[in-house]
């Protein structure tokens, strides 16, 4: 034996040589970017949080789950990676013990000879052998080549994922072989248990010679594998737990992610665009978390399928995003971690590689895939190891904005209108306060302090206060609570954008300016409780104020009313005989979780059939307003809120629900163009959560 310890250990010796040095680049580029040490710090912080997500989603796979099949295959194939790791122990004591006193016959100490061990180490490899085969269907079945676009493979290394499946086979039936031989020879370990083992033997003739053989093909094998595992897209068995450790708490959405330079948050009194990092203008100005994202996509495109824009014929892929970042900065890297001095030695090609903007038309991204993400989530959510792909596109629209002065141009007439009028589209500031006189009760405007007896601040946001067709949610919603006997003020006329849109272009500064001075505002008024009916002007509120220093407990309208009817502080009596189906907001659902509440609120509403439009909930599809997008032209594919009312047109409704203002707007537009064709009745209309409520508690038209 001592012949296969020589080939086996100097194989391994070779193995572990090759991955280190491979271990070791991938750790010399991820670290040559920008630090992040708050997400070590957080991770420091809250072991008890961390320790429950790694169970959670490492290995309970609770989002791949959500993907029945391939979720299921995937549960197998990683549980056979853990628990397999304990016949390899087998192997290499087989291999050892067999050097020193030929017989190889080693068991692990004190666990080594127990049936069930022997039993699971044989059915999570069959069942690994199912996924396999799961797999290649699930491959096959949504073949890009079959299904163009369509596909949610299509972009990825297809033959690095064919050769992975085909190498996960080949520690499997290695084990078989090696197992059922050492059984004909009498070195297994398990008396019973082992079950397919058993099987194999029975085909096998005995032989020392073909257990040798086997067990140096299955140690082999396992060796090739590490090697291919740490040059493709499989580091991802490494690098995922390490990237859902570092991922942003609860989950990278909510909040968008500071702007930092060095590491620390930049300040703007004092920053300074020739010696920070203003953003992410070239590669290496992204972060060792970054490079983790690249290091950890799977390439499983379900991201991509999810994403409002690739659904509607853009060029933004998140996936394409993440990987085209990744292809180049493993091209670059050589040369990058080579260093400055150098420089002058590279080729003239690879000089022009390396001056490569990240984006640009002949960048690394297209600037019509930066400019067509709605900041929706979709991707975030579904992404099995936490990519954070907003984070990704805000830090490079953050660069293209700030230094570049490079977006699309509509989105300039908003900026200057929030810079000089607070207002995305430029209207008085006195014109806030307009619609408290369509009410015939009076709505205290805050100008100093809040009153002791007002308890919420109504945070009526732009839209709420100036477009014709969110006010009329703003007046329901204070209806609603003047009915419920809640005491509540308005800033009026010294509200100012909260930022969302200038921050979501990637207009830090600005998005800056107009947050400190709201957070002045409420805090010199002593704000304590805010109701916002924009969930933009919620999450930025809630999520993103404290960034600055403005904590507040905040609210969407359809939390409080859910809460007031629950109470019965209001009671819906009026039936609305009609099929209403609710679209969900990303920045209300996916971005902060509030997917009971409006649906609570349409269920008490007698006589309301409530239909659910296929993509809801978790996987709603954007109505195409969010990032900015609502003050950008959509020149690209299929319009997405055409998109999500031909989905809502398919439960055949009488109304469409909502509870965002943009949202109302995106789709009362979609809805009048499908009225003008023919496609949509005449009486279907979109109307936020909060209108229908107020008719049924009233009973009455509501003021328009
Ligand atoms: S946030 Fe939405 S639009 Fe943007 S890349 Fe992700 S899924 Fe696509
Ligand atoms: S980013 Fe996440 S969801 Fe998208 S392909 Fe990569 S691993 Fe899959």
């Amino acid at each position: 034996m001592l012949w296969v310890a020589i080939i086996g250990l100097v194989m391994t010796g070779v193995a572990l040589a090759l991955a280190g040095r491979r271990v070791a680049f991938l750790y010399k580029l991820a670290t040559s970017g920008q630090p992040a040490p708050e997400r070590i710090e957080y991770a420091k912080e809250n072991v008890g949080t961390e320790i429950k997500t790694q169970l959670v989603e490492v290995f309970g796979q609770k989002k791949l789950l959500k993907w029945t099949p391939s979720g299921t295959a995937h549960f197998f194939v990683m549980w056979a990676f853990f628990i397999l790791a304990t016949v390899y122990v087998e192997a290499y004591g087989a291999l050892i013990q067999g050097a020193i006193t030929d017989t190889p016959d080693f068991h692990i100490p004190l666990i080594g000879t127990w049936p069930v061990l022997g039993f699971l180490q044989d059915f999570i490899a069959v069942a690994a052998l199912v996924g396999l085969i799961a797999f290649a269907a699930i491959r096959f079945k949504n073949s890009p080549k079959k299904l163009g676009r369509d596909s949610r493979f299509s972009g990825s290394h297809l033959g690095g994922a064919w050769l992975v499946l085909f190498m996960i086979f080949n520690v499997i039936w290695t084990m078989f072989l090696f197992r059922g031989a050492a059984i004909n020879t009498g070195n297994f370990p398990y008396a019973s248990g082992a079950f397919a083992s058993e099987l194999t033997a029975k085909i096998l003739p005995t032989s020392e010679l073909l257990e040798e053989i086997g067990l140096l093909l299955h140690i082999g094998v396992m060796l090739v594998f590490l090697i291919i595992v740490v040059n493709s897209k499989h580091l991802h068995i490494f690098t995922a737990p390490l990237n859902v450790l570092f991922s942003r708490r609860p989950d990278g959405l909510g909040a968008a992610q500071e702007m930092r330079s060095g590491g620390k948050v930049l300040d703007f009194e004092e920053a300074d665009p020739d010696v920070d990092v203003f953003g992410r203008g070239k590669i290496t100005d992204t972060s060792w978390k970054g490079f983790l994202d690249f290091y950890t996509c799977t390439e499983c495109g379900r991201c991509q399928s999810q994403c409002p824009a690739w659904n509607t014929g853009k060029p933004l892929s998140p996936k394409m995003l993440i990987i085209d970042q990744r292809d180049y900065a493993f091209q670059v890297a050589p040369y990058l971690l080579a260093g400055e001095e150098q420089k002058d030695s590279h080729p003239q090609d690879v000089l022009a590689l390396l001056e490569k903007p990240l984006v640009g038309e002949d960048g690394v991204i297209h600037p019509d895939v930066l400019w067509s993400c709605t900041n929706c989530g979709a991707c975030v959510e579904q992404c099995p190891v936490d990519i954070e792909h907003i984070d990704h596109i805000l830090d490079m629209r953050r660069y293209q904005v700030m230094i570049e002065s490079s977006f699309p141009s509509e989105a300039g007439v908003m900026l200057k209108n929030l810079e000089n009028k607070g207002n995305p589209w430029g209207m008085p500031e006195m014109k806030r306060a307009e619609w408290i006189e369509e009410l015939d009760f009076e709505v205290p405007i805050i100008d100093e302090t809040m009153p002791e007896d007002v308890e919420y601040l109504f945070w009526v946001g732009c839209a709420g206060a100036l477009e014709d067709r969110a006010k009329k949610t703003t007046k329901a919603v204070a209806e609603l609570l003047h009915i419920a006997g809640v005491k509540f003020g308005v800033l009026g006329p010294m509200e100012a954008c909260t930022g969302d849109p200038a921050r979501r272009l990637g207009m830090e500064f600005l998005f800056n300016m107009l947050a400190q001075q709201n957070i002045e505002t409420l805090n010199e008024a002593g704000v304590k409780k805010i109701v916002a009916t924009c969930p933009h002007c919620f999450n930025t509120l809630a999520n993103e104020y404290p960034q600055l220093g403005g904590t507040y407990e905040v609210v969407h309208h359809t939390q409080l009313l859910a809460h007031l009817v629950e109470e019965g502080r209001l009671t819906p009596i009026t039936p609305i005989e009609e099929k209403i189906t609710y679209h969900d907001p990303c920045f209300l659902g996916r971005h902060n979780k509030v997917y009971a509440q409006p649906r609570d609120i349409m269920a008490k509403v007698p006589g309301v059939q409530a239909q659910e439009m296929h993509r809801c909930k978790d996987r709603g599809f954007c109505c195409g307003a969010g990032g900015a997008r609502m003050w950008m032209e959509e020149r690209i594919g299929k319009r997405i809120n055409t998109e999500r009312v031909d989905e809502a047109l398919t439960t055949d409704p009488d109304t469409v629900s909502t509870a965002c203002p943009f949202c109302l707007v995106m789709l009362g537009d979609a809805i009048n163009e499908k009225k003008n064709s023919g496609e949509a009745k005449e009486t279907l209309e979109v109307v936020d959560v909060a209108q229908l409520l107020i008719k049924s508690v009233k009973g009455e038209p509501v003021a328009g």
